[in-house]
């Protein structure tokens, strides 16, 4: 009897050892043959903030070369900056926009490149209906500035992607990069900047749903826009506020999170102004890291979202810490 229960523990072993290395043979040649996926996760990010929902949307990356783009600093300040950020140039950087579900109001802020801005972007309705929403569920766009990168998502062939959203800018955004007169005199390097502010808004116009404002105020109940002049002459900020909380939309008061956090006063190319740029920037950074609110900006490393920290004559971004919806 012992015999026999003997045996067949061995058995038994033995089969399980056979399994064993059958399946680690098998996992290691399934692992060879399995092509890689080479996708990433859908690109939305989701928290509430007060009574509002907010979902951060990836338009996708672009490879940009921020040590030919930013200005008044130098080569090897550019190259420490990205370094201790364990990055170099040219530098993959985040398209974000910000979807923000009032309760009564969707409202999107910013709309991605489009087609405007290269292969590598576009993807903000795809990520859009990933999030569980709709295009045609949009009730309202507010753009913080005319730039192709945040208005070029509003039309695809031609066609309002958001048909029944009204598409909410500053009228001095307009009334520079919407001007004929503006896009005659441009350089030729510059022409496609008013080009695709044209392409993405007028069809909106035309319908009836393009309504510049011209002063800060409540656009809806819990967002108002905060004029921001300097990136372009009608650059706003979106205040969002709800039960207590608050979150900043930045748009393009920064490009490069490795050099400007540390040193606000480095410039960008595209901007109009850039002295009023870095003036504003430097008042948007002071104004969050005091008060703690958060901050979501279009450029900063998806989802974009987090806090500000003072440290020395600079600041560190603190990333927002992961969270699923409650
Ligand atoms: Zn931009």
């Amino acid at each position: 009897m012992q015999l026999r229960l003997k045996l067949l523990r061995s058995a038994r072993l033995l089969a399980g050892l056979t399994a064993c290395v059958f399946g680690l043979v098998g996992a290691g040649s399934a692992l060879a043959a399995a092509p890689m996926v080479k996708t990433s996760a859908p690109g939305y990010y989701r928290m509430m903030l007060g009574e509002f929902e907010v979902t951060a949307l990836s338009d996708g990356t672009v490879d940009l070369p921020v040590d030919k783009l930013l200005t008044n600093t130098s080569a090897p300040e550019i190259k420490k900056g990205l370094a201790n950020s364990f990055e170099s140039a040219p530098l993959e950087t985040s398209v974000n926009a910000f979807l923000i579900n009032t309760g009564p109001k969707l409202v999107l802020i910013d709309t991605g490149a489009g087609s405007l801005f290269g292969p590598t972007l576009g993807n903000l309705v795809t990520n859009l209906k990933a999030s569980g929403y709709q295009p045609e569920q949009v009730d309202e766009i507010f753009i913080t500035h005319l730039h192709p990168d945040h208005v070029g998502g509003l039309v695809a062939a031609g066609k309002l992607v958001f048909p029944n959203a009204t598409v909410r800018a500053d009228q001095r955004d307009a009334d520079f990069w919407l001007s004929p007169a503006n896009l005659e005199k441009a350089p030729a390097d510059a022409k496609g900047f008013f080009q695709g502010a044209m392409a993405s808004l007028e069809p909106y116009i035309k319908a009836g749903h393009f309504v510049p404002f011209d002063t800060d105020g409540e656009l809806v109940p819990g967002i108002r826009s905060l004029a921001t002049p300097g990136h372009t002459a009608g650059h706003n900020l979106y205040v969002v506020e709800s039960g207590g909380k608050k979150l900043v939309l930045w748009g393009d008061l920064i490009h490069v999170a490795a050099v400007q956090f540390e040193d606000p006063s480095v410039t960008i190319q595209f901007d109009s102004d850039s002295k009023a740029a870095a003036i504003q920037r430097k008042k948007a950074f002071a104004d969050a890291a005091k008060a703690g609110y958060l901050v979501g900006a279009a450029h900063l490393p998806f989802p974009g979202l987090g806090h500000l920290r003072k440290q020395g004559k600079g600041y560190v971004w603190v990333p927002i810490n992961y969270s699923v919806v409650r």
